[in-house]
């Protein structure tokens, strides 16, 4: 069966949800030997978070709905290629995920690791890039952006259970976000029994930034190239919600009217192109 790398589907407003690490698909070019997809022994590592962003994707179709969004998936596991990393990090086709050996991702020689790249990395990239402008085009304005996705209270690796329900980040680095701030205050106020975390546990930074060594930011291309290279910061903001809060259909939702409606109350959604950046274009290598 032929699974695309990516889906699109076009929405009707200016929103846009990116969901990159809602795919399970490890294409049988990627199994061992013995059928195991890239070699990894217990198949139930597969539906951990190592492998998958569980009820991103469903929370995302949801919303995507009540919003008449457009909406960017990508198909594979992030352990066949992690898109939402930078192509040279060891964690873009990672060789071992919180405990689990990656068997055929360690074995990568450097051809067959370009060859990887070139298969399941750009191409996505590339038509997600081309997406965003193409939304822009449309609809006239800079398209707000919310990339979607599902973390694990714990891991085997980092056992202590993270507080937060949810987070809310953007790039602290261009200051406060206003859009980020309003949602963030809404959806705290409409869910007291929430904890929601404001750039916290998780948080984007630009690559090559210097920060300060405690600084645990994460560089993140989906956001890079789609918001910080298209000087649109304070139009966007990624939504990263804990999988515990998703595992049935009710619990997905529920989850979705939350998310519904603290955007509402974000004014101006879908937002004008007004916004004005606060630096210089940046460079990108
Ligand atoms: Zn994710």
């Amino acid at each position: 069966m032929h699974v695309p790398v990516y889906t699109i589907q076009k929405g009707a407003t200016p929103l846009v949800l990116i969901s990159v690490h809602e795919g399970r698909h490890i294409p049988e070019e990627l199994h061992d030997r013995t059928g195991k997809p890239l070699g990894i022994n217990d198949p139930a590592d597969l539906d951990r978070h190592i492998g998958i962003d569980l009820g991103a994707g469903e929370v995302t179709t949801l919303l995507a709905q009540a919003k008449e969004a457009h909406v960017f998936r990508v198909t594979h596991s992030r352990l066949v290629v992690d898109v939402n990393r930078f192509q040279d990090e060891l964690e873009c086709i990672a060789p071992r995920a919180d405990g689990t050996d990656i068997p055929l991702n360690k074995a990568l020689t450097d051809e067959q690791r370009s060859a990887r790249l070139a298969r399941f990395y750009f191409p996505v990239l590339n038509r997600l890039k081309d997406f965003v402008a193409g939304v822009a085009r449309q609809h006239g304005c800079e398209p707000f952006v919310i990339s979607m996705h599902s973390y694990a209270r714990t891991q085997k690796e980092n056992p202590t259970p993270k507080s937060e329900d949810i987070c809310v980040f953007g790039y602290p680095e261009f200051g406060t976000s206003p859009k980020l701030e309003k949602f963030f205050r809404q959806l705290r106020a409409d869910n007291p029994e929430l904890a929601i975390g404001n750039n916290r546990p998780f948080s984007a930074k630009t690559p090559a930034l210097q920060t300060a060594e405690d600084d645990h930011r994460m560089a993140c291309p989906v956001t890079y190239y789609n918001v910080v290279e298209r000087h649109n910061v304070f139009n966007h903001f990624c939504l990263e919600i804990c999988q515990d809060l998703l595992q049935t259909e009710d619990a997905q939702r529920r989850m979705a009217r939350k998310v519904r409606q603290a955007l509402e109350a974000v004014c101006g959604l879908p937002p004008n192109s007004t916004t004005v950046h606060r630096t210089a274009p940046m460079e990108v290598s």
